[in-house]
């Protein structure tokens, strides 16, 4: 039987840094990643938690200079109802509505999926995609990570020991546009096997600028396909683009065989997701 580790319930961040100043705990958040370690059986269990989900200052979503801000304890439920979210960043209510199923979206946070680190994690593409700063602290004070550094391998992150994600921040240029799509066995409660965000902003003359694409579950942790971005800058989205584009992400990622997928599946499928997008905005 596994034992329950003892939980320390700060309810003000002061606390909270406090706690993890004087030792080592695991912060706590929907615990929807954590409780399914807590036996052992997938790696270290926990030996002290902090329970962060008294921690009002982790709390809500606004809209400020910076972009849309999101507080590190904001479940997917809260995403999917949130009027702010629904007109500024729909993508995000889309994606969350495509994570496992109620149970966890009432508990699951946005917090959690950034510090778990996955690299199947829904959210993290959008974060990629949309140039999101990632706000972390301690007693030691805040600071800001680009999302495109903070995933640093495998389950590996950013974050030192005795700090917290607080918030997250995606900025809002007014005339970005974004797509994403999570290819999984089923409609819920499915991991992805394929996630993908495509971020552009159109010119006049119909080609595309400041291009971000990112993906999910085709490495070991969530990454931006560089080279794939080079190419479509500054393109319009025609067959031939299309084509070209498809030729070079399926060139640029290294997807591994799992449970879930194999690596053949995820780099053709990857491709052909990447097609269709390109596609669905060209008309043809
Ligand atoms: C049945 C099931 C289905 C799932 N389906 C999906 C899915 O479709 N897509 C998906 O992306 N994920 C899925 N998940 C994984 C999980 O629900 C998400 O990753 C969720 O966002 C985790 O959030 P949480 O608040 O529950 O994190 P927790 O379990 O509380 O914590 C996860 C990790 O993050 C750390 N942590 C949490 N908050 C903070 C913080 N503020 N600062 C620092 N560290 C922190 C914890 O120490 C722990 O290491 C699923 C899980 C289950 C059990």
């Amino acid at each position: 039987m596994p034992v329950e580790p003892p939980v320390e319930s700060p309810s003000s961040l002061a606390d909270a840094y406090r706690l993890l100043t004087g030792g080592l705990l695991r912060p706590i958040a929907g615990g929807t990643d954590l409780m399914v370690q807590i036996t052992g059986e997938l790696g270290e269990p926990p030996r002290r938690v902090l329970d962060l989900w008294h921690v009002d200052e982790l709390r809500g979503i606004s809209r400020s200079d910076g972009g849309l801000v999101l507080g590190a304890l904001t479940t997917y439920a809260e995403l999917r109802r949130s009027p702010i979210v629904a007109e500024f960043l729909p993508e995000l209510a889309e994606a969350a509505a495509t994570i496992g199923a109620a149970q966890i979206q009432n508990r699951g946070t946005i917090g959690g999926n950034i510090a778990n680190a996955s690299p199947a994690g829904d959210t993290l593409p959008l974060l990629l995609a949309t140039d999101a700063q990632i706000v972390v602290g301690s007693a030691r004070g805040e600071r800001d990570i680009a999302a495109h550094d903070f995933w640093t391998g495998y389950r590996r992150t950013a974050l030192a020991p005795d700090e917290l994600v607080l918030r997250v921040v995606m900025p809002l240029p007014a005339d970005r546009q974004l797509r994403f799509r999570k290819i999984g066995t089923r409609r819920a409660q499915a991991i992805s096997k394929v996630v993908m965000a495509l971020a552009w902003r159109p010119a006049v003359d119909g080609r595309w600028h400041d291009v971000r694409l990112a993906l999910g579950s085709i490495a070991e942790r969530p990454v931006r396909a560089w080279e794939t971005e080079r190419q479509l800058e500054g393109a319009e989205p025609s067959k031939e683009t299309a084509a070209r584009a498809v030729a070079t992400l399926a060139a640029e990622i290294h997807p591994i065989d799992d449970v879930r997928s194999t690596a053949a599946y995820r780099r053709a499928v990857a491709a052909r997701v990447l097609e269709r997008l390109i596609r669905n905005e060209g008309g043809w």
